[in-house]
């Protein structure tokens, strides 16, 4: 794949935050490295994976040398590396909290992929962990960064919709590959949900600001699909947000690709379709004032990621989705995971503040 062309001219080299990729699978090699390219506060240092020839092939193509290429038996290796700030960890999700408490204790910032963990204990360890060795942590959840998820929320905050009454998102798309690490529990830590359903828990939680205060789940895995031997195919959950807001969820991995998300208020209502893509989202705004689609400047969802952490980094700052964002979706989804076991409804401690677990506001790309 082409890399992007640079669309800002990069700080010197070494002003910038050096980072080390853990894990060349399909998200770094087609998504970050090609993003830390455009990074204005950023730049890959290093890279980490299971197979040496890889690495170094793309450490090549970086322009880095060999010695800048580790395997996993060599991640240690980067405490010697003053020019490795960070480490971002692009790996199953099991394997997220080993590979974040070792960069932590060697003193590197961690940005780690969702879902966090695999369950809110084991995402909450690598909290105590990056607070233990004083280092930031970051939740990699890109639609908290981009323009127009940030246009949604301050329609549904400034009161352009009216009161909210009503909240729905659907985030599916079809999983072929039995053998997929994605559809092994011990890897994946569940199926579609922490995944892709993630994403619409998180952005009506950024876009509202609120947390749920009970959920209740359905989940269908059938019988005599390979694919579902582990983790569930669908799920489909009602949450309850304070003032009697209420949200409904779909996620799947036997549906066709579906990324949507709607707010209802008394007044006006707002829908992105697609919502969750890496580009070509689109916001459409009825209100009283008529309906729009308001216009956006281009820019790269990991890009804004790198540069907001990177900032972070400089400044000492908690970032928008620190490590306590992401616990705070793995306690949701595992409360969803207990009600579809039990058929229950699932009290949660809810929030007594707005924005409860998030940090410093990124700044957005101008027009
Ligand atoms: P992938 O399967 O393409 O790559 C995973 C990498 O991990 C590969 O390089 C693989 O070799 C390595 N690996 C190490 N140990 C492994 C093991 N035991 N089993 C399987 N692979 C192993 O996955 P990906 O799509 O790059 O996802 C990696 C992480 O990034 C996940 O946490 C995922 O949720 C997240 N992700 C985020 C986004 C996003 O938009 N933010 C998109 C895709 C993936």
């Amino acid at each position: 794949m082409p890399l992007k062309p640079d669309i800002t001219p990069p700080e010197a080299q070494d002003m910038r935050v050096g980072f080390a990729l853990v894990g060349i699978g399909k998200l770094t090699s087609q998504e970050l490295i090609p993003a830390a390219r455009t990074s204005e506060h950023a730049y890959v240092a290093a890279l980490v994976s299971g197979e040496a020839d890889k690495a170094q092939g793309f450490a090549r193509a970086l322009g880095l040398g060999e010695g800048d290429a580790y395997t996993y038996e060599q991640f240690d290796e980067l405490a010697n590396r003053d020019d490795v700030q960070a480490v971002y960890i692009v790996l199953p999700n099991s394997l997220h909290r080993e590979y974040a408490t070792r960069a932590a204790r060697m003193g590197k910032h961690v940005l780690c992929e969702k879902p966090l963990g695999v369950n809110a204990e084991d995402a909450q360890a690598i909290v105590d962990a990056c607070r233990e060795a004083g280092v930031l942590l970051m939740t990699a959840y890109r639609c908290q960064y981009t323009p127009e998820h940030w246009a949604a929320r301050d329609a549904v905050q400034d009161g352009m919709l009216g009161p909210v009454r009503l909240l729905h998102s659907i985030h599916a798309q079809v999983e072929d590959d039995p053998e997929a690490w994605r559809l092994k529990r011990d890897l994946a830590g569940g199926g579609p949900l922490p995944d892709v359903g993630i994403y619409s828990l998180n952005t009506l939680r950024f876009i509202t600001g609120q947390e749920p205060e009970w959920v209740f789940a359905t989940q269908h895995q059938p019988t005599g699909d390979p694919r579902f031997r582990e983790v569930e195919a669908s799920m489909s959950a009602l949450l309850g947000f304070p003032d009697g807001v209420s949200a409904t969820i779909q996620t799947s991995y036997a549906a066709h690709k579906t990324t949507t998300l709607s707010v209802m208020g008394e007044k006006g209502s707002l829908t992105m379709d697609p919502a969750f893509p890496y580009d070509g989202l689109k916001l459409r705004i009825s209100s009283e004032d008529g309906t729009h689609e308001p216009a956006f400047p281009e820019y790269d969802q990991f890009t804004l990621e790198f540069d907001h952490f990177a900032r972070c980094i400089r400044s000492g700052r908690a970032p928008w989705t620190p490590g306590e964002e992401g616990v705070q979706d793995h306690v949701i989804m595992d409360a969803l995971y207990e009600s579809a076991r039990t058929g229950q409804v699932v009290r949660l401690p809810g929030s007594a503040k707005a924005d409860a677990f998030r940090g410093t506001k990124p700044d957005l790309p101008e027009k």
